[in-house]
């Protein structure tokens, strides 16, 4: 479960990123974060992995109040979010298997182990025949798949994703977002961020955010 109770967030004194958020995402859920650029979703996707703490009000994940969080235990948050953002590149001089080990890597887990986890997660995104491939030999769509391994390499129980679909055409989009449903089938909460509104329809909540408000939100168990 994410709530978010009461919360604003001003980067400067008078100017509200987010204002007044009350929001409440069970578990499993395909999530979409709808509204135009500068509406305040990235910066609502960051407050849940503690990348910006709320100027007001609370941030609660599986329980946790992220802004009570000491900044020694963010890095045990976020091992157990996927993230997919939009200022994570994937290194570019190592190829797409490496760029997926990395998460596992760097908390310690052996390269044996590493790496045949990795490949676990490239098979599930589709791209296991680019293990050895250089990302920039590969299509934008396949990239964000790449990012999407990454993310998930970890078995993390939410995936955050910003814009994952910007920039590439509908096929590519498609795939990408059917690879973030398939981990929602599997169990995993899913917030997807998009100024494009031609996904919408296969989420099961539509959250609308303008000048940091949410402006509507869409439930299909309430729909239906
Ligand atoms: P979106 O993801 O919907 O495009 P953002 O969360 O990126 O929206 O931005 C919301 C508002 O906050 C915008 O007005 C943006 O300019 C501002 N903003 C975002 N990040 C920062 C920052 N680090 N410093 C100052 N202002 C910021
Ligand atoms: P898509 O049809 O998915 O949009 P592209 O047409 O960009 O993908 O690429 C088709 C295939 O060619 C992809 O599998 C991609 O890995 C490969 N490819 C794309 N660009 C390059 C490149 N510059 N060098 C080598 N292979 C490439």
């Amino acid at each position: 479960m994410i709530e978010f109770d009461n919360v604003s967030k001003q980067y400067s004194r008078d100017a509200y990123a987010l204002r007044d958020i009350f929001l409440s995402i069970p578990d499993g859920e395909l999530v979409f974060l709808a509204g135009p650029s500068g509406a305040g979703k990235s910066t609502l996707l960051k407050m849940i992995a503690g990348i910006e703490k709320p100027s007001h009000g609370r941030v609660i994940v599986n329980g946790q109040d992220i802004s009570k969080l000491k900044s020694g235990s963010l890095p045990y948050l976020r091992r157990k979010l996927g993230l997919i953002l939009q200022d994570q590149k994937l290194l570019n001089d190592r190829s797409v298997l490496s760029n997926v080990m990395l998460p596992l890597i760097v908390t310690g887990a052996a390269s044996s182990e590493a790496e045949a986890r990795a490949r676990v997660a490239l098979e599930k995104v589709g791209l296991i025949d680019k293990a050895s491939a250089l990302p920039l030999s590969l299509s934008g769509g396949e990239q964000q798949r790449v990012a999407i391994a990454r993310a998930i390499v970890n078995r993390p129980k939410i995936i955050l994703a910003d814009e994952p679909t910007a920039f590439l055409d509908r096929d590519n989009a498609n795939k990408v977002l059917s690879a973030l449903k398939a981990f929602q089938s599997a169990g995993v909460t899913c917030l997807i961020s998009s100024h494009d509104e031609q996904f919408l329809d296969q989420a099961n909540r539509v959250i609308y955010l303008s000048h940091g408000q949410v402006t509507d939100t869409w439930n299909a168990a309430v729909a239906a």
